[in-house]
């Protein structure tokens, strides 16, 4: 992990700095400091060659005030318990940001996609779904993809559950392939988000997006996603980086070329007509828009100062401390966090459940018009919020999702 920050401590910190703030119900804070429910799983398979290998898995359920719980499933070496509760807490806030009636999950799998086969990958999908079996379901805990995860995984958790249920049941997972019910447009859907509210803010400070330059750290399903977006909407893509080294064209990377040459050589550097630059130099590059869609904390109090960039528009969860968030917005730079930015992968997820509940199907069209009004919408609440408090997009996004919470919390109730 970056500098060894744990995120989780982070999420506790953030919510004392909207705790007081924004004055919410220390019962309510308190609460939300706790994830309600923690499964661990050891996962025994059987690699191509014959060894048996024994995996650690967890889900944790973070909170279930506004609905069933909602979140991904992360495959990555580096996934540890803290940070899978991180990422759960966030998915809390993020569904409550966006107003959909989700609650927050996350799961994890301490393991190496790159270097497994897809057999391999299928028995660990299958066995860790048949392990968690009783604790997810349609109207209990919806998993959907995450860093080293995709449709194909959705498809086989999919067929798993639906396959000990006895029937066909699509809505257990969201970011399923189209033909199994898969909704339109959810592929690129966190991108497209990350973008519209990179295109929102360059409004908010007069920067013209056309032309503008546009930095991307981490070239996965979202940093791919939000820089053909970008490159769309009229802006530069100069630079991108992945975990092998940092490229930079100033007169502009065409996102699709870049896409085909890593999935050729597996990784964006050396593609042609770019210069090579160290990693960690990306942040700090003279852009517009820095859009991190890496890991956790890559921007820290350590590098918070170099940074160039007028916007950040945050496509990874948490990668953004909450005291660097302080000094960027002392700084100026207009930070949209990760919980309203990348929100649009979720909303569709939602637009997809809904989809699956109504045996029905909507149009790509349909999708993004729906997506396009929800993330102006709640861009513009949270902005509102920001501008009364005058505090960091961040603060008020998080102000908004306590408030909302808070607000469900008292109306039910605490049990018994
Ligand atoms: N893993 C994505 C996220 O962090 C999507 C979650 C979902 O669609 O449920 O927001």
């Amino acid at each position: 992990m970056y500098d060894n920050v744990n995120p989780f401590e982070e999420v506790k910190k953030q919510i004392n700095i909207v705790r007081e703030k924004a004055d919410i119900d220390s019962t309510v804070a308190d609460q939300l400091k706790h994830p309600r429910q923690i499964i661990t799983v050891s996962i025994p398979i059987k690699m191509d060659n014959d060894d048996l290998k024994i995996f650690t898995g967890y889900r944790v359920q973070y909170n279930m005030w506004r609905g069933p719980y909602k979140g991904g499933i992360r495959y990555h070496p580096s996934v540890e318990l803290d940070e899978v509760k991180a990422l759960a807490a966030w998915m809390t806030f993020k569904t409550s940001v966006v107003d959909i009636p989700y609650g927050g999950a996350k799961g994890g799998i301490v393991c190496d996609p790159k270097t497994m086969s897809c057999t391999e990958l299928e028995r660990l999908t299958r066995r860790y779904t048949s392990m968690i079996m009783d604790v997810i379901g349609p109207f209990k805990d919806v998993p959907a993809p995450d860093v080293g995860t995709d449709s194909q995984t959705m498809a086989w958790i999919m067929d798993t559950y639906s396959s000990i249920k006895g029937y066909s049941i699509p809505e257990i997972v969201t970011g399923k392939p189209i033909n199994l019910g898969g909704s339109q447009g959810r592929e690129g859907a966190t991108g497209l988000s990350v973008a519209i509210c990179a295109r929102i803010a360059a409004n908010k400070i007069g920067l013209k997006l056309s032309g503008a330059r546009v930095a991307v750290q981490g070239y996965g399903k979202v940093g791919y996603a939000t820089a053909k977006s970008l490159n769309e909407m009229g802006c530069k893509i100069i630079a991108l980086s992945d975990t092998k080294g940092c490229i930079v064209n100033q007169k502009g990377i065409d996102p699709q070329k870049a896409k085909e040459f890593k999935n050729k050589t597996g990784s964006i550097y050396g593609l042609e007509g770019c210069n090579k630059i160290p990693l960690n130099d990306l942040l700090e590059i003279d852009c517009d828009i820095l859009v991190p869609a890496a890991l956790e904390n890559s921007i820290t109090e350590n590098n918070c100062d170099k940074i160039k960039a007028k916007i950040i528009s945050e496509g990874a969860n948490g990668p953004t401390t909450p005291k660097a968030d302080e000094t960027l917005f002392e700084k100026g730079v207009f930070v949209v966090p990760d919980v309203l930015a990348n929100a649009g992968g979720v909303t569709v997820s939602y637009f997809e459940w809904v989809q699956n509940l109504n045996r029905d199907r909507w149009s790509l069209a349909e999708v993004n018009k729906r997506l396009e009004e929800r993330m102006i919408n709640s861009f513009e609440e949270v902005h509102a919020f920001s501008e009364q408090m005058n505090a960091s997009m961040r603060t008020a996004a998080y102000v908004l999702a306590l408030k909302r919470l808070e607000e469900a919390h008292l109306k039910l109730g605490l049990f018994p």
